[in-house]
Order: C-alpha cells, then sequence, then structure tokens
C-alpha cells in the first residue's frame, strides 16, 4: 500500500504520539510490520503482555521511545507503517465503494464474544473468533459496521493444568490501562449511561469503544457504583454464572445494545444477530414499534424488516432456554408497559406459542423476528431446517426459511509474521485484497512462484518455531506445577517429524481423545524410528464439563507413556496467541467432530495460509472444502445415528487414513529429500481453500444476500 499523502517531514514527538495511537487500533494486530515494531521497542514486555501493543506504548519511558526513534532505519519502519496505516483509514476505492455503495447506515452485528486478538480477552471460543474475524473483515471491505458485545472485565478464564493433568481455572482482571478502550462519553463531556431494566432493577451500563481498523466495536459494561452490587459483576465473566446471570446478560447486550445505538443517534441498516444471544434486541424494538403506535402485527413486520440471524448450534440442548418463571420475574414489570401479557411476550419464543409449558427459546424468538436467517455451512443449514421445521408446520423441512453461508476465517489476521514475509515477497503484498478471487489463486500451481523446495523450507521453518515454542511452553507448565525434569522437555518434539494439531474448545462432541480409542495400533505409528509421528493439543473445558475435563487429563497420561514422552503433549491455555503458533506450525490439523455437530468449524481454514493440510471428518465447512487433493477425509459422508458406533468406525477410519495415506506421503521423499506429492496436496490446498474459506468472502456473501437485500 503507497502513501496518497505527499510525504511531510514528521518530528520525533509527533511520530511517538502517532505510534501511540495506531496502537489503540486494533489494526495492528492484522498488520505484521507493525506487530514487529511493538516486538522490537520492547521485546520481553511483548511476549509477557501476551502481545500487547498499548502495554508497550505504556512501559516504554518517553525518553527511550524518543531514544529509539533517533534510529534513522527504526524511524522509517515507524513511518513506513504509518502511511500503511493512514492509507488503510483514508482508503476510498474500497470494496463496499463498488459492491455496496447502497449500504449507507451501518450494521449493527450483535454477539456475545469478540476473539480479535489475545491481549482483549474477551471471548471464549469459535463463536468469538467469527465475530472478530467478521468484523476485521467488514472494515477491510469497508462496509459501515458496528460491533456490539459485552465489557468482560475478568473475561474468560487463564486454564492452568495441575500435576494431576485436571484443569483448574483462574480468573485474572483485565488491566483497563492496556486495554485499547476509550469510555464513550456525552457530549456535556459526562461519561455515557444508559440502563435497562431487570425484574424491578434499574442497572446501568456505561460503554467501551474499540477501533477495529475502520469499523467500531462497543462493550457494554455493568461495573459502576450506581448498580446493586450483584449487577456490578454481572457483566465480569464472558457466559458466567448461573442462569440469571444469562438472561441478565442477554438483556444489556440485546436490549441495551439497541439503547446504545439510540443514544448515539446510530440507525442501523440490519441489526444482525450472531446466534441468539442477542435476541432480546427483537423485543426492544417491537416494544419501540408499538409504543410508536403500530399495532402488533405491523410492529412485528416492522421489526422483522431490520433483523438478520445467525445460528451456530446444531443441537436442541445448546439453544438458551428460559423458564416462563424466569421470564416473568425478569421481564414482568418492563413488559407490563406495553400493556399486553406476559405471555404475549412467551409467544414469541415458543414453537407453539399457546403452549404455557413450553420454555422460551431464544432462537425461537430470533427466528420469528428475522427476515433472513442462516446457518454456517450447508450440512449445518440442513440440519437447522430440519430441527426448527416445527415452526414453519405449512413448509416441508427443505423449504424452511433458514439458508446458509459459510464461515471463514480472516486471512491477513492469521497468517503468521512469517507466512506474510514469504507471500509478500511472491504475491505482492496487496495478496491480502485478493482474497476472494479464484483466479488469483491458481497461481499456487505455479513453481515460478515458489518452488517445492521453497515451500518445503517455509514448513520447516514454520514446523521449527513451533517446536521451540511449545518446548519453552512446556518448560515454564512443569517448572509451574514444581516438578522436577523440566529440562527433559529442552528434548520434547522434533523439528522433522510429521506434528499433527488438536486443538479447540474441550467440548465432548469435538472427541479430543478419539485418536487414542485404539491404542495398540497408534503406538507403533507414533513411534516408528524411521517415520516419526508427533501430536500436539490444547483447548479448555467449561468449566462445569468434567467430562471434559477427563479428557484433557486421559491425553496428559498419555504424554506420560514412557514411549510417548516429548511425542503427545498438551499445551495450556489455548487462546488466539497459541492458535497462531500452532496453526502454522502444524503439518496435519485433525478435526474429528461427531458429525453433524460442528456446524462449521473454522480453526482448519486457519492453516491454509502456511502450508498445512486438514484430517478432517466430513462435517461442517471441511465437507465443502474437501476435493479429494486438497487433504483428506476421515470416513464418507454420511453419519452413523448411533455414537458409540459412530465413535468406533470414525476411530477407524482415522487411524487408517493416518497409516495409510498421511504418514506415507509424507515421508515419501525424492533424492533431493522433497516430498512432491505432499506439496502438491499443499498447493492445491491453497489453490481451493484460501479464496472459499476467507471472512472477506463470507461478509461479501451477508452484504450481498442480507445486508442489501
Ligand atoms: C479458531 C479458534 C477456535 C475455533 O476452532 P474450531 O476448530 O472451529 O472449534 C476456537 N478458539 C480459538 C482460540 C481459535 O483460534
Amino acid at each position: 500500500m503507497s502513501n496518497a499523502h505527499p510525504k511531510k517531514h514528521i518530528g520525533h514527538n509527533h511520530l511517538a504520539e502517532r505510534l501511540r495511537a495506531m496502537s489503540r487500533n486494533l489494526w495492528w494486530t492484522w498488520n505484521p510490520e507493525a506487530q514487529r515494531t511493538f516486538f522490537r521497542l520492547a521485546p520481553q514486555l511483548w511476549r509477557e503482555s501476551n502481545h500487547n501493543a498499548v502495554a508497550v506504548m505504556r512501559e516504554i519511558s518517553q525518553q527511550e521511545l524518543t531514544a529509539r526513534l533517533h534510529d534513522p532505519e527504526f524511524a522509517r519502519k515507524v513511518r513506513s507503517v504509518l502511511s500503511d496505516f493512514d492509507a488503510y483509514m483514508g482508503a476510498t476505492d474500497t470494496w463496499a465503494s463498488q459492491h455496496a455503495a447502497h449500504l449507507k447506515h451501518p450494521v449493527a452485528y450483535f454477539s456475545a464474544e469478540f476473539g480479535i486478538h489475545e491481549s482483549l480477552p474477551i471471548y471464549s471460543g469459535g463463536l468469538g473468533i467469527l465475530s472478530g474475524d467478521h468484523i476485521k473483515s467488514a472494515s477491510d471491505l469497508a462496509i459501515p459496521f458496528i460491533g456490539l458485545s459485552l465489557f468482560y472485565r475478568e473475561g474468560y478464564f487463564q486454564q492452568r493444568v495441575g500435576a494431576d493433568g485436571w484443569q483448574q481455572e483462574v480468573y485474572l482482571p483485565n488491566h483497563l490501562e492496556n486495554l485499547p478502550l476509550e469510555l464513550v462519553m456525552t457530549a456535556q463531556g459526562g461519561r455515557l449511561l444508559n440502563s435497562v431494566q431487570i425484574g424491578h432493577s434499574t442497572v446501568f451500563f456505561q460503554t467501551w469503544k474499540v477501533q477495529v481498523g475502520r469499523a467500531t466495536l462497543y462493550l457494554l459494561d455493568t461495573n459502576l457504583p450506581e448498580n446493586d452490587f450483584h449487577f456490578q459483576g454481572l457483566t465480569s465473566h464472558v457466559y458466567g454464572g448461573n442462569i440469571d446471570t444469562r438472561i441478565g446478560q442477554e438483556i444489556v447486550l440485546g436490549i441495551g445494545g439497541v439503547r446504545l445505538l439510540d443514544s448515539l443517534g446510530v440507525q442501523p441498516s440490519v441489526y444482525h444477530m450472531n446466534e441468539g444471544h442477542s435476541a432480546f434486541l427483537a423485543v426492544e424494538l417491537l416494544q419501540r414499534a408499538m409504543k410508536d403506535g403500530l399495532d402488533r402485527a405491523a410492529a412485528e413486520e416492522h421489526v422483522r424488516k431490520r433483523c438478520l440471524f445467525t445460528t451456530h448450534t446444531p443441537v436442541p440442548a445448546g439453544h438458551d432456554r428460559f423458564s416462563r418463571e424466569l421470564m416473568e420475574h425478569t421481564f414482568g414489570a418492563a413488559w407490563s408497559s406495553t400493556g399486553s401479557s406476559i405471555d404475549d411476550l412467551l409467544s414469541y419464543g415458543r414453537v407453539h406459542p399457546d403452549n404455557p409449558d413450553e420454555p422460551f427459546t431464544m432462537t425461537v424468538l430470533a427466528l420469528r423476528m428475522s427476515r433472513h436467517a442462516n446457518g454456517v455451512s450447508e450440512l449445518h443449514g440442513r440440519v437447522s431446517r430440519e430441527m426448527w421445521k416445527e415452526l414453519y408446520p405449512s413448509l416441508s423441512a427443505d423449504r424452511v426459511p433458514i439458508g446458509h453461508v459459510t464461515n471463514g476465517i480472516h486471512t491477513p489476521g492469521w497468517a503468521s509474521v512469517h507466512a506474510h514475509d514469504f507471500w509478500n515477497t511472491r504475491l505482492g503484498s496487496d495478496w491480502t485484497a485478493k482474497l476472494m478471487d479464484r483466479r488469483f489463486w491458481k497461481k499456487m500451481q505455479d513453481q515460478d512462484l515458489a518452488t517445492d523446495e521453497e515451500l518445503w523450507a517455509l514448513r520447516y521453518t514454520l514446523r521449527r518455531d513451533l517446536v521451540e515454542y511449545a518446548r519453552r511452553r512446556l518448560r515454564e507448565q512443569h517448572q509451574r506445577i514444581g516438578g522436577d525434569g523440566a529440562a527433559a522437555f529442552a528434548k520434547a518434539l522434533s523439528p522433522d517429524a510429521l506434528t499433527i494439531g488438536f486443538a479447540r474448545r474441550f467440548a465432548t462432541y469435538k472427541r479430543a481423545p478419539l485418536i487414542f480409542r485404539d491404542f495398540d495400533r497408534l503406538l507403533p505409528l507414533l513411534t516408528d524410528p524411521e517415520r516419526p509421528v508427533q501430536l500436539i493439543f490444547a483447548g479448555k473445558a467449561h468449566p462445569r464439563d468434567n467430562e471434559g475435563k477427563r479428557f484433557i487429563q486421559r491425553i496428559i497420561e498419555y504424554g506420560r507413556h514412557p514411549q510417548l514422552f516429548g511425542k503427545v503433549i498438551f499445551l495450556e491455555n489455548y487462546d488466539i496467541g497459541v492458535a497462531r503458533h500452532l496453526i502454522s506450525g502444524c503439518d496435519v490439523w485433525l478435526n474429528n467432530p461427531r458429525r453433524p455437530l460442528e456446524a462449521s468449524g473454522t480453526s482448519g481454514q486457519k492453516v491454509g495460509i502456511h502450508g498445512g493440510l486438514n484430517v478432517s471428518i466430513l462435517d461442517g465447512w471441511w465437507r465443502e472444502g474437501y476435493d479429494g487433493k486438497n487433504g483428506w477425509a476421515i470416513g464418507e459422508d454420511a453419519n452413523d445415528p448411533d455414537t458409540e458406533r459412530q465413535d468406533a468406525i470414525d476411530a477407524v477410519n482415522l487411524l487408517a487414513v493416518l497409516r495409510d495415506q498421511v504418514i506415507p506421503e509424507f515421508y515419501h521423499r525424492d533424492e533431493h529429500g522433497i516430498p512432491r506429492g505432499w506439496i502438491a496436496r499443499i498447493r492445491n490446498a491453497m489453490e481451493t481453500l484460501i479464496p472459499g474459506y476467507s471472512t472477506d468472502r463470507m461478509v461479501a456473501e451477508y452484504t450481498e444476500k442480507f445486508y442489501l437485500a
């Protein structure tokens, strides 16, 4: 990107101020040169603060900063990053200017979590990562876009695993001063306060603003002295607490979010609910429309025109449900002002509106109140139509109005700095603006672009970096639990061995230990001295999910098997930063969910730009992405309804594909030591998967199908 403005001389103080300002826009999280700048300023602090640019800029003294900027080479780099930033923020010729010029009012995108960067821990898993990647691509495409979520002061838990292999949860408060947040103020200069009603209480919230490139994210926060003590902690933890906390958080997000936008004078073009957590926003819009004089049917129509809904959950039990008592208790007072009965409200959240015994389901509310609804992969769309067909009694399941938009990832944000360097020199640094261009990615077949040898060298470097990172983390983990022998981890893993990664939430349907099911057959595969294989696991179990915690414990126990020490490892405290190392270093990304429960899955999409390959059940996105030559499938495009049998069959198929295809292809080297077949597969994967599974493609699809409709 070039600077459109004439070069002006920028003094050092001014440069320092501009750098500080830039550190407060999360744009830097997907610009490798910007990250490098902060790293160079304070390498140790950068690492200790979990790569936090705001912390680096706070800790470094003005004197040191000025001194560093006297280094002409460093100052030149800083200027170059700042000019890229200016060019990005000021660009007028954008995807939106060409394809969505009619979208004048912003999209308001509501999500209970946003995973933007490891230094802003307000997410727990894939849903948050998706929201974070969605907002980054909305910024890249220059769509007018506002994200809304909650400010979780203590975020999600930090995972520690004790000597017994059991997960412990530790909550650490976020240090406000180290986060890129601005408190939203009124025109008069006071803190902007809004409120919602929960039961008979008025609960106030303040709002933090986060700049994500050109997009804005608002985070609602009830931690205020104005609130009763127990409401002060309402927004402390991601999905924290009991059902009362849950409904309270969802009221703040949905109803509070609408009120916030109103108080800011923002009139969204659409309200996009990412999962049902925010669906109470429809209740607020409905009440407003009725207050404005519309009758109920007209008000419903009015709301429906403005709302979109993306569902993520393929099992009935995964959807938020609230009992009549809870709804009455929480909403009774607020709803009474409409003059209609609480049953009228409840009817919106019931499949059978008049069934007094049916709880209130957020997904049903969202489906009833949206003009478009979608699942997150083709298969998940189909599963969702089947699951909710009772809501549409006059339609057959295939006519149920739930479509699909398959999830993607924000590729520039997931590409490691090393991958950026590698591709910038070969594709030009504007490859990040061509993610949707299928023709462009055909270049991946081109030996002149990158030879097999160069691609193999890239793989080697990334794998070695991961091995070094993992050794350091293992040593730290081991020292913390007071074990001796931490030194042994200096030799854990091998930079030459086929490296298989499995990292995601340890929800039981994801079946982390599936590969160990037939341990006697697995052991010789892992320990073959000629063709070694190593497994790296990471992931958090939900605090109340003991079965998920047992999965972690079992994997750690396998890692202590005398023949598997240093070959099967578990890395603690999975987050975006850990993910970034794993997805770049692993040769194979393993995903073996119990189909069709994955909905989409996105972590496998992150390996593509690094030359990683997927080995996965044909569920979610992989069922669409897999073409026979760009990775491997475990089993068939089908699933056995008997889960015990399905687990057994999938485990057999997994070992078979590893033994018969993956391991032989990785170790089949020519006289130069290059695995030609493997690299051909990498080229196919990059060509076919990068353009199909980016959030640029996904956000463009949402825009053209829904935001502009
Ligand atoms: C990508 C990612 C996820 C989602 O992974 P899935 O494979 O879709 O479950 C969850 N957590 C983190 C930290 C991620 O980076």
